[in-house]
């Protein structure tokens, strides 16, 4: 096995645009995928159109890694980690989304991760559950992987739906009864689809 720990940090080309001065609401991490892996993969905006960066610096990895819930503190990221983490985004992007061909190396990359240490799971004096490594980045990467792996090979690896949205390319995780859920979140996109559907039906001729 030790020969897929040094694919970890092997670069692969990321094709993914970095977009300048983008206003910081096109920034915002999203949380509406309903599994971590998914959610990673929304750290880049808009795929159905330009597909741009929001992890620009180290300290947007370590921020997303605290507001995802499982670090208290934003830990130390090198661009070396950024990397890497975006690397293994980009796979599982490819991996997890309906009608997309993956890259060779995208299951090499994501089981390499998958291999490493994960975040550790501890219980505090209060009780409260805390998670803990020695290396908190890669352990959260690990973390990130595994969850793909369960993903993909779970109950819902079927029920994995890019919104229908034509202005929406989240990837979530479709775990209603009937499995016909087509929207990201009924709020935003699903009461935006509707709104135009009304639209377009009341324009048509009588
Ligand atoms: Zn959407």
């Amino acid at each position: 096995m030790r020969f897929l720990y040094d694919m970890c940090y092997t670069h692969v080309a990321v094709t993914v645009s970095i977009v300048h001065d983008l206003p910081p609401e096109e920034l915002r991490f999203h949380w509406k995928s309903g599994r971590l892996c998914l959610n990673f993969v929304a750290t880049v905006g808009e795929r159905w159109r330009r597909s741009f960066e929001r992890l620009l610096t180290p300290d947007d990895l370590a921020r997303w890694l605290v507001e995802s819930g499982m670090l208290v503190a934003p830990p130390e990221v090198s661009p070396r980690q950024l990397t890497a983490a975006r690397t293994l985004r980009e796979a599982i992007n490819r991996l997890a989304r309906p009608g997309i061909q993956p890259e060779p190396g995208d299951r090499d990359q994501l089981n390499c991760w998958a291999a490493r240490p994960a975040l550790a799971p501890q219980l505090t004096s209060d009780g409260v559950l805390e998670w803990v490594a020695e290396r908190p980045v890669d352990a959260m990467l690990a973390t990130i992987a595994r969850d793909a792996v369960d993903l993909l090979t779970g109950p819902l690896a079927g029920r994995i739906r890019e919104c229908g949205a034509p202005d929406c390319a989240l990837l979530f995780v479709d775990t209603s009864r009937p499995g016909r859920r087509r929207w990201c979140s009924t709020e935003a996109c699903g009461n935006r689809a509707r709104t135009k559907a009304y639209r377009e039906r009341r324009k048509e001729p009588a």
